[in-house]
């Protein structure tokens, strides 16, 4: 069975031809720039040269109709025509209250992903959007959505309330959904074949998807119990370019001391704020240890943050599940920076978190980086949201 992946953003469009027989990656690419001049596909079959494609892309129908043209080309084509594309599974940024889990697209469906677009007013239309042209290029075809915020929906009210006025819920669903939902599944799932607790109820883990946005969850039993981003993905930990939590009052106070209107002060809170704002250079990782080993403080000063808030959070997590049998990291820095790995568990030795100095060097596999004499197992997974969806398109189309 071959399974197209889509994840549809404002103005690009990713994608991962699976096939199931093995889970393997046929060919991936991205769309850049779509709606705008200077639009360019490029396809990389897997085991041949990438193929650039600099072609206009109006729409996204004009995206998916040139996928179609580099997954079906004599150069770096895969398959012979698209009629081998037995399903789509669709990347969803927000499911709202109303989906647990992955599900077949319905008219039904579409409506429900449109009324969450007040929850995710930048990535929900453009999933619609990449959904209405898959259903218009390849009607027939079965398409499936699958949710960031689903893995979440387990989460107790007491994890999920805001302390405001409780009308603001029932009225207007304000409640912490969390995202990455997929990536702590996945990993979740992952930790719990590796240690051989996959039906152990009391199997608790959390899980750190530390990348350009983190978010920590943690997981009882498969299911989630709480995790760390709210009703969008600005809460939590400071992340690249994202404050996380700081408090609500400093909004009202910076916004009449720099004449801001509330537009601005979101943009600033999401673009301009986390490892970014705190360091003043930049919001990749790597960048700020380049700059922290020659010397520069705030660069410093962001990644100590960083690695004290997701230490904070881990051990609030332990907490909240009364005990912890696995740690696992995840995503870009979770996978590759074994320096903010080590320093974000420095100060959780006495809870039995120990990390193997050696085994820690290493990245971008998994590993089980536990120290001598811990007693949580520390593992490192990458996570594959890709394959996650790719997995979930099968089992639904399959039922
Ligand atoms: P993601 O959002 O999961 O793609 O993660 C992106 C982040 O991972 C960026 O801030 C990168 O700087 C960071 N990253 C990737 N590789 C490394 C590495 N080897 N060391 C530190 N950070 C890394």
């Amino acid at each position: 069975m071959n399974i197209l992946v889509i994840n549809a953003g404002s103005s690009s469009l990713k994608y991962q031809l699976f096939n199931m027989d093995n889970e393997s990656v046929t060919a991936k690419g991205v769309c850049e720039r779509i709606g705008m001049d200077g639009s360019v596909l490029t396809h990389k079959p897997t085991g041949a040269e990438p193929v650039v494609y600099n072609e206009p892309m109006p729409t996204h129908v004009n995206a998916i109709q040139l996928v179609f043209k580099a997954l079906t080309a004599e150069k770096g084509g895969v398959i012979k025509s698209m009629s081998e594309i037995n399903a789509v599974g669709h990347r969803v940024l927000h499911g709202g209250e109303k989906f647990s889990e992955s599900v077949l697209v319905t008219p039904e469906v579409e409506a429900a992903i449109e009324e969450n677009i007040p929850l995710g007013p930048l990535h929900n239309p453009a999933n619609l959007m990449g959904i209405r042209a898959c259903k218009e290029i390849m009607p027939g075809v079965p398409q499936v959505a699958v949710f960031d915020t689903a893995f979440h929906q387990t989460m107790p009210p007491k994890a999920f309330i805001y302390a405001l006025p409780y009308d603001y819920y029932t009225k207007h669903h304000v409640r912490r959904y969390g995202f990455h939902g997929t990536s702590h599944r996945f990993v979740s799932a992952r930790a719990a074949q590796i240690l051989g607790r996959e039906n152990d109820p009391n199997f608790r883990i959390v899980t750190c998807h530390l990348g350009n946005g983190s978010s920590f969850a943690a997981v009882k039993g498969g299911k989630c119990m709480d995790t760390s981003m709210g009703i969008t993905p600005l809460e939590g930990i400071p992340m690249g370019t994202r404050s996380g939590d700081i408090d609500p009052a400093i909004l009202e106070y910076v916004m009449d001391k720099e004449k801001l209107d509330i537009k601005e002060m979101t943009n600033i809170l999401n673009k301009k704020s986390g490892m970014l704002g705190i360091s003043g250079i930049s919001s990749d990782f790597r960048d700020l240890e380049t700059a922290a080993n020659e010397g520069n403080e705030r660069a410093q000063l962001a990644l100590d943050i960083f690695t004290y808030d997701g230490g904070k959070l881990i051990a609030s997590y332990i907490a909240a599940l009364g005990g912890v049998d696995a740690i696992v990291f995840t995503a870009g820095v979770g996978e590759n920076d074994g320096v903010t790995r080590a320093r974000m568990c420095e100060n959780l030795g006495f809870m039995g978190i120990k990390i193997d100095a050696e085994k820690n060097k290493q990245r971008g596999k998994e590993l089980d980086i536990t120290g001598e004499g811990g007693t949580v197992k520390v593992l490192v997974i990458p996570t594959n949201e890709e394959l996650m969806i790719a997995r979930d398109t099968q089992e639904i189309v399959n039922r």
